[in-house]
C-alpha cells in the first residue's frame, strides 16, 4: 500500500517507520524545513557549535515501549543520558534539586534534539517544505485510481491509498474539516475540537563571555514570565560560549499573543526576569532568537491510542501527542501503536 503521512514529528515518523518496515511504501509530507516537529533545534547565527533545543528540551519516559526506543537511540549514539535532577527557583532562591520531582533519567542529543527526527526519517521518504492543504476521496475505482488525492500548497497533488494525519489537533482539525465527508467528520469533531493549547515563547540566548551555569535545567516557579531555563552547554561542547533556552509561562505568552505586543518588547520582559533569576550577567547576551509556539502541548487529550476513520475503502487515521496524553512519549506510543495496527490490518 502507498501511505501518505502528514507531519514529520515523532508520531508520524514512528508510524511511518513501522509501516515501511512492514513492506508498505511511505511518503511523509512536512510543511517545515526540518525533521522532528516539536523536537527541534536552531543553530546560532554567530557561534559555531552553539545550538538551541527550542521545542522539547530532552526525552524521558515511563512506558516500556518508549524506554525501549530511548535505549535504541543511546545504542545508536543518537542520544545520551543527560541528568537525573533539575534545579529549582522558587521566585526568591535557587535550590539544586526540585522538591517535587523525583530523580528520573533524562536524555539529550549532542547534535541537537532534531537528531531524533533525522534518525527516524531514514526509513521513509520525507518531503520537506511540503504543506498539505487538504485531501480528496477519489471514488471506488481502485483499478485506475488510489483512494485519496493529497493537495499540496504548491499546487502539486499526490495519490495515496491511505492517510495518516500526524499534526497537532488544531492543525489536524483544519485539514480534515474540508477533506472528509460530513458523516465521518461528525464522529470526531467534538473530541478534536476540545483539544486546546496554550502558547509559549522560547527565547534563545548566546553569550560570548559569561559564567556557565551549574545546572542542566532550571524549573522556575512564582515568576510571572519564565517557567524553564535550559543550559545548552550541559548538553554539548559550545567552545566556551554560554547558551540558554528560556521558556515562558503560558499566561504571559497568551496575553501577548492576544494584545499583539511587539517581539522586541516581549524579549525585553523575558530578559528582565532572567536577570532576577540568574543575575545581571544573564541580561547581557550577544545573540538572541525567539520563537512563538502556538501549540506546544495539548491541555487535554483523547482517551484512545489513535483514531481511525473511513473503514477499509478510504482509510485515514489520526495520531499524535493528544492521544492518551500530552507529551512526546505519548506521541511516540500513539504512532507506534497505529503503525503496528495498520501493519497487521493491511498486511499482504
Ligand atoms: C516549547 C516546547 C516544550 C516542550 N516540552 C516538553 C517536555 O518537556 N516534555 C515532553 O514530553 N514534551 C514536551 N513538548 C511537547 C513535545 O515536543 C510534543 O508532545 C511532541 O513532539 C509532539 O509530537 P507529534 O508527532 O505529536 O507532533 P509534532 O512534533 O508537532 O509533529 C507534527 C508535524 O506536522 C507538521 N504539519 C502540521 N500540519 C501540516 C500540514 N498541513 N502539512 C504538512 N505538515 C504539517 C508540523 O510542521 C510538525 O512537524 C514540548 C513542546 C514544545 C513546543
Amino acid at each position: 500500500m502507498l501511505i501518505g503521512i502528514i507531519g514529520a514529528g515523532i508520531s508520524g515518523l514512528t508510524a511511518g517507520r513501522i509501516l515501511a518496515k512492514a513492506g508498505h511504501e511511505v511518503v511523509v509530507f512536512e510543511k517545515s524545513r526540518g525533521y522532528g516537529g516539536r523536537i527541534c533545534t536552531r543553530y546560532s547565527n554567530k557561534y559555531e557549535g552553539v545550538r538551541f533545543d527550542h521545542g522539547a528540551p530532552y526525552i524521558s519516559g515511563d512506558d516500556p515501549l518508549f524506554l525501549e526506543f530511548i535505549q535504541e537511540l543511546t545504542e545508536k549514539g543518537v542520544a545520551r543520558k543527560w541528568t537525573d535532577t533539575f534545579h529549582f527557583h522558587d521566585g526568591e532562591k535557587m535550590y539544586d534539586k526540585h522538591p517535587n520531582m523525583p530523580p528520573k533519567s533524562r536524555y539529550v542529543c549532542e547534535d541537537g534534539m532534531n537528531a531524533i527526527g533525522k534518525y527516524l526519517s531514514r526509513w521513509v521518504d520525507v518531503r520537506l517544505n511540503s504543506r498539505v492543504i487538504g485531501f480528496t476521496y477519489q471514488g471506488d475505482r481502485r483499478t485506475t485510481k488510489r483512494a485519496w488525492m493529497l493537495n499540496l500548497e504548491n499546487f502539486d497533488t499526490f495519490e495515496v491509498d491511505a492517510i495518516v494525519v500526524a499534526a497537532p489537533a488544531v492543525q489536524a482539525y483544519g485539514l480534515i474539516e474540508n477533506s472528509i465527508d460530513e458523516t465521518m467528520f461528525k464522529t470526531i469533531i467534538k473530541d478534536i475540537d476540545s483539544v486546546l493549547y496554550s502558547p509559549k515563547h522560547a527565547l534563545m540566548l548566546a553569550y560570548e563571555d559569561a559564567p556557565a551555569p551549574d545546572f542542566a535545567g532550571l524549573v522556575v516557579s512564582n515568576n510571572p514570565v519564565i517557567s524553564w531555563i535550559c543550559n545548552e552547554n550541559s548538553k554539548r561542547n559550545t567552545d566556551g560560549k554560554v547558551a540558554l533556552t528560556v521558556h515562558t509561562q503560558s499566561d504571559f505568552s497568551k496575553k501577548h499573543v492576544f494584545d499583539g505586543t511587539a517581539p522586541e518588547i516581549i524579549e525585553l520582559e523575558i530578559a528582565q526576569q532572567l536577570r532576577k533569576v540568574l543575575g545581571d550577567w544573564a541580561g547581557r547576551y550577544d545573540e538572541s532568537q525567539m520563537r512563538l509556539w502556538r501549540y506546544p502541548q495539548p491541555g487535554n487529550y483523547f482517551d484512545k491510542d489513535f483514531v481511525e476513520l473511513g473503514g477499509d475503502i478510504k482509510p485515514i487515521a489520526l495520531t499524535g501527542d493528544y492521544m492518551r496524553g500530552k507529551t512526546l512519549e505519548h506521541a511516540f506510543v500513539s504512532g507506534y501503536k497505529l503503525g503496528h495496527h495498520w501493519a497487521n490490518r493491511f498486511s499482504k
